[in-house]
């Protein structure tokens, strides 16, 4: 199909109801009013086929993911959501793939009131980038760099989910229905991330595992902290599929989760239970700044634990055994 039929296509369904939207999709660009005095927080990020996600992910899958994985950061920085923008690589123009890519990205989009306002279509490998416009309060917007000793550390819903998913694919077997909602159907934290602003002292959302995302905290902020692997959340979750080491693996280095990890003076543990609560989100404390440099996660007796293998794995890293659907 041709890509203005495409285009027609997502101009058609992309409809949203701001008004500050001067000239959405259609023209050379789009025409925005940002509210006056407020700051615009802008992030991007791109989802490559085989590598984000497996080949044959379902077209509304990789749609909603697109998207969450962008408000993921705007609600790592407390800011709400307004605009974004949608760059397609597709390799064979499939209007099938497009209308089923617009089912998942527009039901997020429509959660959040973002508008899409404009993208570019090219044919290529499967890829799709989304840049997302959210706003900001001068001076509250929520940094990796505040973090301070003896602040408390928090981290939202649960973790290990989406990686728990991921791991049960590579190894054959079959796929939990709650662990495939973690990896296919992330929900950005937007809420919680703006009752945080001018709490939060630093927050970074959890896409590579909550020890490297915290490690990024510690490193801009200047500290160092110390985690509690038996405080983290979401075990009952794995528990029924993966124990021991796995399962601790999982919680402290499994990505793709899309949490929120922030930290904040433990003088405002009770201003963030209150925020949880506003927001219908759980939130649980993990650990404390401590000096020096680093994350040291610890067990129940208090010997330091490390993961076999640090970080986040993508599809392609191992080779992903034979193409086949999540
Ligand atoms: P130009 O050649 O001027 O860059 P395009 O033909 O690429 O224009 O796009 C025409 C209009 O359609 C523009 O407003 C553009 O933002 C929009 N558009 C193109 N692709 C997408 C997409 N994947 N999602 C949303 N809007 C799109
Ligand atoms: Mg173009």
């Amino acid at each position: 199909m041709a890509e203005f039929t495409l285009i027609d296509l997502i101009r058609a369904r992309a409809t949203h109801g701001r008004d500050d939207v001067v000239l959405g999709i259609g023209d050379d660009a789009a025409l925005l009013q940002p509210p006056p005095g407020m700051q615009l927080v802008v992030a991007m990020d791109t989802l490559n086929d085989g590598v984000h996600f497996p080949p044959g992910t379902e077209a509304a899958q990789v749609g909603w993911k697109a998207l969450a994985v962008n408000l993921s950061d705007l609600a790592a920085m407390g800011a709400e959501p307004a605009w974004c923008t949608l760059s397609l690589s597709l390799p064979d123009g499939d209007p099938a793939w497009v209308a089923g890519f617009l089912d998942g990205f527009l039901a997020l989009a429509a959660l959040h009131r973002v508008a899409l306002v404009g993208g570019d279509t090219t044919r290529g490998p499967l890829s799709v980038s989304v840049t997302v416009h959210g706003f900001a309060d001068p001076g509250r917007a929520l940094c990796r760099d505040g973090a301070r000793v003896g602040d408390s550390v928090w981290v939202s819903g649960t973790l290990g989910g989406a990686a728990g998913a991921l791991a049960q694919w590579r190894e054959g077997r079959a796929i939990s229905p709650a662990l495939r909602e973690r990896l296919e159907r992330p929900l950005p934290r937007i809420a919680l991330g703006r009752a945080l602003a001018g709490v939060a002292s630093a927050c970074i959302d959890v896409s590579d595992g909550v020890l490297a995302d915290l490690g990024h905290v510690c490193a801009a902020s200047g500290v160092g902290a110390r985690l509690e692997l038996d405080a983290l959340p979401g075990a009952d979750l794995l528990r029924p599929h993966f124990d021991g080491d796995a399962l601790r693996a999982l919680q402290a280095s499994g990505g793709d989760d899309y949490e929120l990890c922030f930290t904040v003076p433990a003088t405002k543990d009770a201003t963030v239970a209150a925020a949880a609560a506003a927001t219908g989100v759980t939130v649980t404390r993990i650990g404390t700044g401590v000096a020096g440099q680093g994350v040291q996660a610890f067990d129940s007796e208090g010997r330091i634990w490390q993961p076999a293998q640090a970080g986040h794995e993508h599809f392609s890293t191992p080779a992903p055994p034979a193409a086949r659907p999540l």
